[in-house]
């Protein structure tokens, strides 16, 4: 397949802000993301205990429900001051349906008292794409990017914990950043760049 072969897939997630941006990061390669609320996907138990496993149980049951080629993405932010927490347990950090502004504040009022130089974090994003439910061989990509957690929240672009995530090489928060250059910098865009690469190179696919 190459990309500019008419192509549905679909996207395992119900995040709003996720599928925004794979949605824009996607644009113009004549491939066809349907959200898999379309398909009425049931929400999967994500019991994995990395973000590679909770990608590919996404996947699987998105493919599984549609009949389509599946992508996902599992993604989250690690802390160093905090051994990596949230990490995969990003989203629900604060509780199983814990609001964006909740998991923020849980992670300020963790992080309370902890100097600058030592709030250094990472977001990650695990791309997983299936040919179909029983694909053997999943395509797995990965992007990072680094940071540091402000003591506050700042600007109300992007989704999840963005208004408190630091670019230095910007010089302010990944919610102050235009959308178009969030998804040139960060680990969902290296991420889906690497997979349409991959994709591109691979004419056998799917
Ligand atoms: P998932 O749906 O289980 O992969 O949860 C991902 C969670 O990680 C989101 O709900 C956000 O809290 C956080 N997250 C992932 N990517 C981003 C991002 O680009 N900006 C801000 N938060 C993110």
């Amino acid at each position: 397949m190459t990309q500019s072969t008419h192509q549905r897939l679909v996207l395992a997630s119900n995040n709003a802000g996720k599928v925004r941006e794979i949605a824009q990061l996607l644009a113009g390669t004549g491939l066809e993301v349907v959200p898999q609320g379309a398909f009425a996907v049931p929400e999967v138990e994500e019991n994995g205990l990395t973000f590679v496993e909770n990608a590919i149980l996404k996947a699987r049951a998105a493919a599984r429900h549609s009949g389509c080629p599946a992508l996902a993405d599992d993604s989250g932010l690690e802390v160093d001051a905090l051994k990596g927490a949230p990490g995969i347990r990003s989203a629900r950090y604060a509780g199983p349906e814990a609001s964006d502004a909740q998991n923020i504040a849980r992670l300020l009022a963790a992080l309370d008292g902890v100097p600058e130089a030592e709030r250094s974090a990472r977001f990650q994003c695990l791309l997983v794409y299936l040919r179909h439910a029983d694909d053997p061989t999943p395509m797995i990509c990965q992007g990072t990017w680094e940071g540091r957690i402000l003591e506050a929240p700042r600007g109300t672009q992007g989704f999840g914990y963005d208004p408190v995530f630091f670019v230095p090489n910007q010089g302010c928060s990944a919610a102050e950043l235009d959308p178009a250059i969030k998804n040139q910098l960060s680990h969902r865009g290296q991420a889906l760049r690497q997979w349409r690469a991959r994709l591109a190179g691979d004419s056998g696919r799917p």
